[in-house]
């Protein structure tokens, strides 16, 4: 029965359009997915009577759509990290539990479309950790919540572990590691996988295993047809390549199969630093990534805070060891850092679960945020321009009421970037050529709509002064990492002309009407 209305639904379609669909469209479906309770007859009635998108999928999918002062609908909102992002109120909100669900809905969606063109727009969420408006998110259209697709399957050998999307890093860790497994994924235990790996994604593991996308061995993939796919090797490796790093433009991943790997407890923390050696520090990062035997096991996030009321900065280091089974304390690769006097320190072994409730804190949910970054050869000199700039860049808006303002230099060594050759190759554009690499990601908070402009264009001076200087000291990089751009910069064009042709191919092929170029705007498209 449900075959029948959704072929019915694409003549329809085709007729009101007057275009061909996409052949794949018609692709059969087992009804047995969804037994219907309604007729052909029905739908066509309210398609006549201008049924929208939500409502078709309320008669297919009944309380996995919601609406606005519902339970559901509102707590998806309210668990979006920023203000922004919860402040978009979709029509509906459609909340799967299957890749079923998943592949029927976009295929309602693209044939719903097609009977009302502009009326079916959707967005894509996972975690729902992008700062920015509407992208996991969307106004007057659906938001498709991949809350329930959170499962956490280890193989019986143990090598791999499959992934929803959904997932929070939380999720995965705490029972990777009641099983002394782990896998590369993100850093703050709430942070989601969906979008994390499909924007390339920056683990602890990451100069032991490369970018976590470098670590997919297979995606299952929704299509623009509702065809389910897998992405990998040897099945539509094209595929494979594009979704590390091409983001939310090809489908709707609705599994990750992660290479999986013994982990035990590590030594690691947070030590907090004065910026009276602050050259000394940078200098000392400069060395950690450009070090021609950089120790795999290390890894480095050097923040500088600013306190906006006194207009004073702090330093504060994320630091993890993550060699176990035994754990290593103070290993010589952080010296530098360690032998300085200290502010705090939370360095201790635990689990990598502990590790991201801690980097969490720092992080928390319900303010307006912005991110916006910067890829750097790794330069003493450039970061001490960035963090002039930072200062200087700030004044203006100290006076923000809620502000916050961070630079955070993370090392991108080519021990990292040099992994996806021997893994299947990624999307990105980075490799051992382009040299040891300092990733610069600004993270903005503040309170209040009214401030918005103010904080995006000093993040924007911030980031012209960086590249002016890059210039002049011969560091500049194409590279933004997409997962922590700015709306107003563009990640892909990053990629390099290759990669950008080689995902605008994948997309004609895999997507030929281009549904997730124009029905879901969200995130960072290809141009
Ligand atoms: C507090 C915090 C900590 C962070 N820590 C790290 C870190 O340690 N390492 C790192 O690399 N990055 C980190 N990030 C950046 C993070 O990778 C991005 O914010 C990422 O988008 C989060 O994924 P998500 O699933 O929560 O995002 P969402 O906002 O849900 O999605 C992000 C984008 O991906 C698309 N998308 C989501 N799921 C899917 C899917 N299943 N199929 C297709 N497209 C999809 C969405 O449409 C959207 O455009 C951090 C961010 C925050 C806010």
């Amino acid at each position: 029965m449900l075959r029948s209305v959704l072929v019915s639904l694409a003549a329809t379609a085709a007729t009101v359009t007057g275009l061909a669909l996409d052949p794949r469209a018609t692709t059969p479906y087992d009804s047995a997915w969804h037994p219907s309770t309604y007729t052909v007859a029905q739908v066509q009635s309210l398609l006549s009577q201008k049924l929208t998108c939500c409502t078709a999928l309320s008669v297919v999918f009944g309380s996995k759509v919601s609406y606005p002062n519902s339970t559901i609908y509102d707590a998806s909102l309210a668990s979006y990290w920023s203000i922004q992002e919860e402040e978009v109120t979709p029509t509906c909100v459609f909340t799967p539990s299957t890749k079923e669900d998943v592949s029927l809905a976009v295929f309602v969606l693209n044939v719903g479309a097609k009977v009302f063109p502009g009326k079916c727009n959707f967005a894509i969420r996972s975690g729902g950790h992008t700062p920015f408006a509407g992208a996991a998110n969307i106004e007057e259209g659906i938001t498709i919540d991949l809350k329930n697709l959170n499962s956490v399957i280890v193989s019986a050998d143990r090598t791999t572990v499959n992934i929803g999307p959904a997932n929070r890093w939380q999720n995965v860790y705490s029972q990777l590691d009641a099983q002394g497994l782990s896998t590369s994924g993100g850093r703050v235990a709430t942070v989601g996988a969906g979008g994390l790996i499909t924007g390339g994604g920056i683990s602890f593991f990451s100069p032991r295993y490369g970018f976590v996308c470098d670590n997919v061995l297979s995606f299952e993939v929704v299509l623009a047809s509702g065809q389910i796919v897998s992405a990998n090797a040897t099945s539509n490796p094209d595929l494979w390549r594009a979704l590390r790093g091409g983001s939310n433009n090809f489908g709707i991943v609705t599994n990750f199969k992660m290479r999986a790997f013994a982990q035990g407890e590590f030594w690691g923390g947070y030590i907090g630093l004065t910026v009276d050696s602050l050259q000394t520090q940078l200098q000392a990062f400069e060395d950690f990534t450009g070090s021609p035997n950089y120790d795999p096991y290390a890894s480095l996030i050097y923040s500088l805070v600013l306190d906006p009321a006194s207009g004073t900065w702090s330093v504060a280091c994320s630091i993890e060891y993550t060699k176990s089974n035994p754990a290593v304390l103070n290993p010589p690769y952080f010296q530098n850092f360690t032998s300085l006097p200290q502010t705090f320190s939370t360095l201790r072994v635990s689990s990598l679960t502990d590790k991201t409730v801690e980097l969490a804190y720092s992080n928390p949910i319900g303010f307006r945020q912005l991110f916006a970054t910067g890829t750097y050869g790794n330069s003493a000199k450039q970061m001490l321009t960035i963090y002039q700039a930072g200062n200087s860049t700030v004044q203006s808006i100290r006076n923000v009421p809620g502000l916050q303002w961070s630079l955070s230099y993370q090392p991108e060594p080519t021990i990292i970037t040099s992994k996806a050759a021997t893994n299947g190759g990624n999307s990105l554009g980075l490799d051992i050529s382009d040299g040891n690499l300092v990733n610069v990601l600004l993270t903005a908070t503040w309170n209040n709509t009214a401030d918005d402009a103010r904080v995006n264009a000093a993040a924007k001076a911030l980031f012209s002064q960086a590249g002016a200087s890059a210039k002049k000291l011969g560091v500049t990089n194409p590279y933004l990492y997409l997962n922590y751009a700015a709306p107003w910069q563009d990640p892909i064009a990053g990629y390099g002309a290759a990669n950008v042709a080689a995902l605008k191919a994948a997309s004609a092929k895999y997507d030929p009407s281009g549904v997730f170029q124009k029905q879901v705007p969200g995130g960072f498209k290809l141009k």
